[in-house]
């Protein structure tokens, strides 16, 4: 008989896929700051707004009318038909609305369902690393490999396409890129998205585009992948309300992808989902027809919030890849020897500032910290001021 002490195997069963992803490194840091007082946290990736009004006030009116019932798995024609236009309008592609857009729980429910509905056991997706914490969690749930690409600094935090190439083999099933990005806030030119197309097109790979950012973009365009040519009919697109229109509370977003995903998509949703929350879908349907202003007003002052935050972030020492996207500055903490989640750690507990480690977004994030500027102005003041005082504490000089 072995003397080996066996592990406990816990009081109940737990699968090994749910065994085998980690809890997401950003809320371990949420759990301590909410027990801690008076900080200001540059931490969680939302937008501090509040719903516009008028896109509340929809939902208020349809509860109002008794609109509480589910809704058509897919979502409600109505919300599907403006997706339709809205895409034909930002796009300029035209996707049928009762075969190739699916209304979903959050771009985060996207995710899932297509790692789900494209994977079998084994089956390999290319993902950058650094990048949202989902990503590799929904591969592995649904029986996949996540398969990591570097990016850098010096990359500008953008995918090769010669690094994901290099990465293909017979188990590759699809690339999932997720620009402009958390954590990094790069966002990727048409000419280099179009070379990872080459890439998709010449191994026959469906590409899986979050593009939950795509409208908070500062002084240069999003590039929508499937618009790219011959691009649409292998790229499924995600997309969302959450960032863009103050919503992340809401769960709202879509899938909008080749008639056979979709179906396959759909299935899952249904049984696991059954339909969006009726009265996000009546909220997500005033956002896209009468969302814009609202949408860009908050862009412009986001903006601004970055110009003060990376500069700030520059001026105490810390070297800030500039991002063009999403509401997140990256800079590297290297100059105080500590790793990643040393310095959020420390930085909470001394100076009441909370950052995310940039290793919660893979191996490539370690060595930086995540800055959500999404928080007013004054607050991005106080924590540079801080991050100064801590910054110049462990500055190792040379
Ligand atoms: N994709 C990215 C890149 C994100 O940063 C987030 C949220 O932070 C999500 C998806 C999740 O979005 P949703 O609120 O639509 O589920």
């Amino acid at each position: 008989m072995s003397t080996k002490p066996r592990k406990h195997p816990g009081k109940y069963h737990i699968s090994q896929r749910a065994k085998q992803i980690s809890p997401s490194g950003i809320r371990k840091f949420f759990d301590l700051l909410a027990s801690t007082e008076g900080v200001i946290s540059l931490g969680i990736g939302e937008p501090d707004y509040a719903t516009p009004w008028h896109i509340s006030e929809a939902a208020i009116e349809s509860l109002a009318k008794g609109y509480t019932m589910y809704t058509s798995n897919m979502g409600m024609p109505e919300l599907r038909q403006e997706l339709s236009r809205y895409l034909k309008k930002e796009c300029n592609l035209g996707y049928d609305p009762n075969s190739e857009l699916l209304i979903t729980v959050g771009v985060s429910e996207g995710l899932d369902l297509v790692a789900r509905a494209i994977l079998n056991p084994g089956d390999e997706i290319i993902i950058p690393d650094p990048c949202y914490v989902s990503y590799s969690s929904c591969i592995i749930l649904a029986g996949g490999t996540p398969i990591m690409v570097p990016t850098s600094e010096e990359n500008n935090f953008e995918m090769s396409a010669a690094d994901i190439e290099a990465r293909i083999t017979g188990k590759t099933r699809a690339i999932l890129i997720g620009y402009p990005a958390n954590p990094t806030g790069a966002v990727m030119s048409k000419s280099k998205l179009a070379q990872i197309a080459e890439v998709a097109r010449q191994h026959k790979l469906l590409v899986i585009s979050d593009e939950i950012y795509a409208k908070l973009v500062y002084g240069v365009k999003h590039t929508c992948f499937a618009a790219l040519p011959r691009m649409k009919e292998s790229t499924v697109l995600l997309g969302g309300f959450s960032k863009a229109y103050a919503m992340t509370g809401w769960r709202i977003g879509y899938a909008a992808a080749p008639a056979e995903i979709i179906a396959a998509m759909t299935k899952i949703h249904q049984y696991t989902m059954m339909c969006a929350s009726t009265m996000a879908q009546v909220a997500a349907i005033e956002a896209l027809k009468s969302g814009e202003q609202s949408a860009s007003d908050m862009v412009e002052d986001y903006n601004r919030r970055r110009l003060v935050m990376v500069k700030g972030l520059r001026d105490i020492g810390l070297s800030c890849f500039e991002p063009h996207g999403a509401f997140y500055a990256f800079p590297s903490i290297k100059v105080t020897g500590m790793t990643s989640e040393e310095f959020a750690e420390r930085l909470l507990t001394e100076e009441k500032v909370a950052v995310v480690p940039g290793s919660a977004f893979g191996r490539c994030g370690e060595g930086y910290v995540r800055c959500c500027y999404a928080t007013s102005l004054a607050d991005i003041e106080e924590a540079l001021s801080r991050m100064k005082r801590f910054v110049d504490r462990y500055k190792k000089e040379g």
